[in-house]
């Protein structure tokens, strides 16, 4: 390794910034460390590749407050229709069209082209700290065992385009979202699981002359012998067309194929018009195109060593067909940093980055299978598209991100709702319903109050604090909260390493606002700042009127209003724990597993 310089130090470096490095940089400019991201390319991708953004993943960048850019530019993908050869006439005719999206959620699927998902992050990291380094290439890797480099025991060398020579960079943690060809999987020989069938589809971006009907729609098409083919509205008019003839050597041979690409777009969008007969399909523009050579691979470890962790692309590859590749990618990292964090400022004991393999490799694992079957069907199916629908039903919470559901493990308690929360599932997010703001009157969905700041949640569900016994068990639950002491730790606002709160405690009753006055509850929820006075975004009541379809919290998460109950949110919203407002010596022992505490910061 080149040593003319002096290495520099960081406490986190990202190698990749596609949708897993980016999503990571975002979440480590939360918090006080120092954070580098390089990548070997010159700027973000400037169009094509993944557009599939779905519900939980608008959720999770919503909580950045970065969604609107998206929202604004997408397009919502809000059925889906199934085409099929028929025999008879040789021509394909619609089966039948299914909503996209079931399932709870505050946004539908969006489609929209990765680079500009990309430059929502680049804005994003461009109004805080951090940015990219572009042009910068990860050339050498080595994980020092030595003890006088335990601090900082990733080095690694690189090479920016815009100087000679090459520099070594040293960081604590190393995250490896360097995509498909696994830069850091090579250099530290992670075996990898792939399946032995890889196939080439080509896919392209047009603007389509067509008298295709469903043409603004998402459809699969099956064309019987002839092959299938996959569309979906995008932005600008334009759509994205999946292309896999059966029996075309040439595309399903990568080499050749690659070599024809240059030539090939006019012939591509010929073989999909073949495809859709008797529909005509012709472009004048054409924003993208590329061959695209799916593998479905999966490494053995996603912490290939303490320090080294392997996201997205760069840990599993797979079809696009289910529209996961920059969703469960940016979950990862999204899953990741605020662990890394908490071990890096000596919060948490490093027994908590084990939870990132035991908690990601379940949905690596599901989405392989997923993945596996969706290709079978697209291959196998018999013209009535029955198989492709099968599948994506059977998925479909795992398809909009919305039923991943974590643990138990360090960071999720074994235990269950149940008889508190029946609507509640320990270790999964929490599904969008509503509450009143009780200082200001306004409505919002309770999931939108847990922005992604680091900071834990916890939710006490309090019933209706008229009652005398109701308001004297919030009393005392807020009073045991401030004498056990990691609890009491948790639930200050710090200064220095880091900045706000790690625990913020969030009260929600049921009753009129009118019967209740902040200042009269415990301060707990309503903490006082010399320069900023009361914070009035913790207290929120669940007594409507909401919008038309909306639902109070009460009901909709199946909390009893006489009981009551707590509901401890992580800092990506994961339901880390769920007890009784006489349960907090558990919820203590919860905490003080993991949490480095001391009575003074
Ligand atoms: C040609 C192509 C077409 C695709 N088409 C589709 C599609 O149609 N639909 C779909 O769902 N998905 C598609 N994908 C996949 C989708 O883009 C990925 O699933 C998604 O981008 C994964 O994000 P990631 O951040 O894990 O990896 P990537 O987006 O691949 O990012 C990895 C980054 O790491 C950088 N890097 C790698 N090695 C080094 C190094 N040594 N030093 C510095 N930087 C390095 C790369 O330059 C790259 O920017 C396509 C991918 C490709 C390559």
């Amino acid at each position: 390794m080149a040593d003319n310089h002096l290495p520099s130090y960081t406490d986190l470096l990202i190698i990749g910034a596609g949708p897993a490095g980016l999503m990571a940089a975002c979440w480590a400019a939360q918090f006080d460390m120092q954070t580098r991201i390089i990548d070997q390319k010159p700027g973000r991708t400037p169009t094509g590749h993944a557009d599939g953004l779905q519900s939980r993943t608008l959720e999770i960048l919503d909580s950045f407050g970065v969604v609107d850019p998206i929202l604004r530019k997408s397009v919502r993908h809000a059925e889906m229709a199934f085409w099929a050869m028929n025999e008879r006439t040789g021509c394909i005719e619609r089966r039948k069209r299914t909503k996209s999206v079931r399932g709870s959620a505050v946004f539908d699927q969006r489609l929209l082209n990765q680079g500009d998902t990309e430059q929502v992050f680049l804005d994003y990291l461009g109004g805080k700290r951090g940015k990219v380094e572009y042009g910068t290439r990860a050339i050498k890797l080595m994980v020092s065992e030595a003890d006088s480099e335990r601090d900082h025991p990733v080095a690694v060398e690189v090479v920016p385009d815009r100087t000679d020579g090459s520099e070594i960079i040293r960081a604590r943690y190393l995250i490896a979202c360097d995509g498909a060809r696994g830069w850091t999987r090579n250099q530290l020989e992670v075996p990898v699981d792939k399946n032995q069938g890889q196939s080439t589809w080509a896919v392209f971006d047009i603007v389509p002359i067509t008298d295709f009907p469903d043409i603004r729609q998402s459809c699969a098409i099956s064309s019987g012998d002839r092959g299938s083919l996959m569309t979906a509205p995008r932005e600008n008019r334009l759509v994205r067309f999946y292309i896999h003839p059966k029996g075309d050597k040439e595309l399903c041979n990568d080499h050749s194929a690659r070599a024809e690409q240059s030539q090939s777009l006019e012939e591509l969008v010929k073989t999909a018009e073949s495809l859709m007969a008797p529909y005509s399909l012709t472009y004048k523009h054409c924003d993208w195109f590329s061959l695209y050579t799916i593998r479905q691979q999966l490494v053995h470890q996603l912490r290939p060593h303490d320090r080294v962790f392997l996201a997205g692309d760069a840990a599993h590859t797979h079809s696009p067909k289910a529209g996961q590749g920059m969703n469960v990618s940016m979950q990862d990292t999204y899953n990741l940093v605020w662990k890394l964090e908490m071990v890096i400022t000596g919060a948490a004991n490093q027994s908590i980055l084990e939870t990132y393999e035991s908690e990601r490799r379940p949905v690596a694992d599901e989405l392989l299978q997923l993945d596996g079957e969706l290709v079978g069907a697209y291959e196998q199916d018999d013209g009535a598209s029955k198989g492709i629908e099968n599948v994506r039903d059977r998925y479909s919470e795992f398809i909009s991100g919305l039923g991943v559901t974590y643990g138990p493990d360090a960071l999720v308690a074994d235990r269950s709702a149940e008889g508190r929360a029946e609507n509640i599932r320990v270790g999964r997010r929490l599904d969008p319903f509503y509450v009143i703001n009780h200082a200001e009157g306004v409505s919002m969905s309770l999931g939108s109050r847990l922005v992604s700041d680091g900071s834990w949640r916890l939710l006490v569900f309090a019933g209706d604090i008229r009652d005398a016994g109701r308001r004297r068990r919030l009393d005392s639950f807020a009073q045991e909260v401030r004498d056990y002491p990691c609890l009491a730790h948790l639930v200050e606002k710090r200064h220095g390493t880091r900045t706000g709160w790690l625990l913020e405690a969030i009260l929600v009753y049921a009753g009129p606002r009118a019967a209740t006055e902040l200042l009269g509850l415990p301060d707990l929820f309503h903490p006082f700042d010399d320069t900023w006075g009361w914070d009035y975004t913790r207290v929120f009541t669940d007594e409507g009127p909401y919008e038309p379809g909306c639902r109070g919290v009460y009901d909709g998460y199946g909390i009893d209003r006489d009981t009551g109950c707590v509901v401890l949110c992580r800092p990506d919203q994961h339901v880390a724990w769920v007890g009784g407002l006489d349960e907090v010596a558990e919820l203590e022992s919860y905490f003080s597993a993991f949490m480095k505490h001391t009575s003074s910061d």
